[in-house]
């Protein structure tokens, strides 16, 4: 049999990170068999829906380079593909389920319904409908629904006995039906509940696997009463462990709680974007690599077989497996994204870095006159993402202020006395020179150091501060003197050695 998988979105805004990983598994499991990938828009809530939120979705899948077989976009045998054009095919399987006595109209008003639920939560109970409307006669039921009553369709639950299903990743999962409420399949607008819908899609797009977040576990055994109502077989189920992250606890100013060692207080939550955890889009949008995303998020709750840790979609493609799939909740770890994503960085050739790097570049300075080339050499291996770069440059734009005990380095033996005098010569020498090639600055500059008899790091450390203002710069003095050009260096020079003197 075809193996045939679904992403079943709902149109809510964002592609959480959960959400693609979801998205990959899904879509990884349906290429490793050669089988077919399926998009599914549930947008049956649609007071949740948020408009372009699909738009959204097809644009992630598409850049995540998840290609779906079939879907709202490109058509398919079994459309369509969004459940609220879908609508009139539920309720003709929900009235075959009230033939069969496994579903069942109920006219209860909000009214009746809130004071139960209030009752209940008064007692400590949780609420469960009470079948009050199970017991109605079929000419009454008759009467008030020609009447025009507003109605919903309900799953009837047996009071006795057990509902389960079988998990890849949870084993059997079972539950007492008397714990199961009676819940609504077609809501008093008409349309299918997601505990309906989901049911009546998979079967009919004959959806062989399920693979979904496991917040869908507990319902599950409900849906597999549905499918023995119907008399059809189940698909298999692949619940997911979530994608969780871990946190500081904070008190009510937002400053980090700490414990008895003195150190902040750790929990592990699931991501959120409310929270400031970064949706699919943010890490694109910040420079991250659509490669690394991919990379890392598979591996965030799934273990290939052998100690290798980089994968190419193709890649996955043929690897992906179920058994490798976690049963514990995966941790998300920005560290370790940026990680992935620094090695993917370097892999880069330098001219595919220079094409990403150019935009963040542009932010702080032109082309015209920096050589990007040169410049994108040294920051290549230092960028995790790029959105870091115009930070990392703005000081070639504009010097920055910086104190004078940055010139003071225990390692490079460089004091203020030693940064004074070293400086003097930097400047009486760099006034002489005119061929300003790294090659040039360096051969006289190491020529003058032997000369005068210090350590290198005696001029190359202050030389290095008073051009750029920083400790921290990608590549040395001799890269940046270069990078600024002969006047800009000279008059940083000037302007740093008489704030010394
Ligand atoms: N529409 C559901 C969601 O976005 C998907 C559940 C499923 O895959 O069955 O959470």
């Amino acid at each position: 049999m075809e193996v045939r998988t679904r992403f079943a979105p709902s149109p809510t805004g964002y592609m959480h990170l959960g959400n693609l990983r979801s998205a990959l598994y899904t879509y990884l499991w349906a290429r490793k068999n050669g089988g077919k990938f399926i998009l599914r828009i549930e947008d049956t809530d649609q007071e949740r829906e948020v408009p372009g939120a699909v738009e959204k979705i097809y644009a992630s899948l598409n850049v995540a380079g998840l290609k779906y077989d079939e879907g709202p976009d490109v058509g398919g045998d079994y459309g369509p593909y969004v459940q609220s054009q879908r609508k009139d095919m539920y309720l003709p399987y929900a009235k075959q389920l009230i033939e069969s006595g496994h579903a069942y109209y109920c006219f209860c008003t909000k009214e009746r319904l809130d004071e139960a639920r209030a009752e209940a939560e008064k007692k400590g109970e949780t609420f469960k409908y009470d079948k009050k409307c199970l017991h109605l006669s079929k000419e009454e039921v008759q009467a008030r629904l020609d009447a025009g009553e507003p109605y919903v369709i309900r799953q009837n639950i047996p009071l006795e006995g057990k509902a389960g299903f079988d998990d890849v990743i949870y084993g059997h999962v079972e539950v007492d039906c008397a714990t199961l409420d009676d819940n609504v399949l077609i809501k008093a607008d008409g349309l299918p509940t997601y505990n309906f819908a989901n049911v009546i899609d998979d079967h009919t797009m004959c959806i062989t696997h399920v693979m979904r977040g496991n917040e869908y576990l507990s319902s599950a055994p409900k849906y597999n009463l549905l499918y023995e109502a119907f008399g059809w077989k189940p698909p298999v189920y692949v619940h997911l462990t979530p994608v969780m992250c871990r946190d500081v606890q904070k008190d009510e100013n937002g400053q980090p709680i700490l414990g008895e060692d003195g150190q902040p207080v750790e929990y592990v939550r699931k991501l959120s974007k409310r929270k400031g955890d970064p949706t699919f889009e943010d890490l694109l949008s910040r420079g991250y690599l659509v490669e690394a995303v991919i990379n890392y998020m598979t591996l965030l709750g799934w273990s290939p077989k052998g100690e290798e840790e980089f994968f190419s979609l193709s890649e996955l493609e043929k690897l992906f497996d179920l058994e490798g799939l976690s049963k514990s909740p995966s941790i998300f770890d920005m560290q370790k994204m940026n990680w992935f994503n620094a090695e993917y960085i370097r892999r880069l050739s330098p001219e595919k870095y220079l094409e990403m790097a150019r935009p963040w570049l542009d932010q702080v300075l032109s082309e015209e006159k920096f050589d990007y080339r040169r410049l994108c050499e040294l920051l290549q291996s230092r960028t995790e993402y790029f959105a870091q770069l115009p930070d990392m440059v703005r000081f070639l734009k504009d010097m920055p202020d910086f104190p004078n005990d940055f010139y003071v380095n225990k390692k490079q033996k460089s004091t203020l006395e030693s940064s004074v005098s070293a400086l003097k010569e930097a400047k009486e020498l760099l006034e002489t020179v005119t061929d300003w090639s790294e090659s040039n600055l360096h051969d006289v500059v190491m020529e003058k150091i032997a000369s005068l008899g210090i350590k290198n790091g005696q001029m190359l450390w202050p030389l290095r501060i008073a051009v750029s203002g920083q400790q921290n710069t990608p590549g040395g003095a001799f890269e940046i003197m270069y990078l600024l050009g002969r006047s800009e260096t000279l008059a940083r020079l000037n302007a740093s050695l008489e704030r010394l003197v």
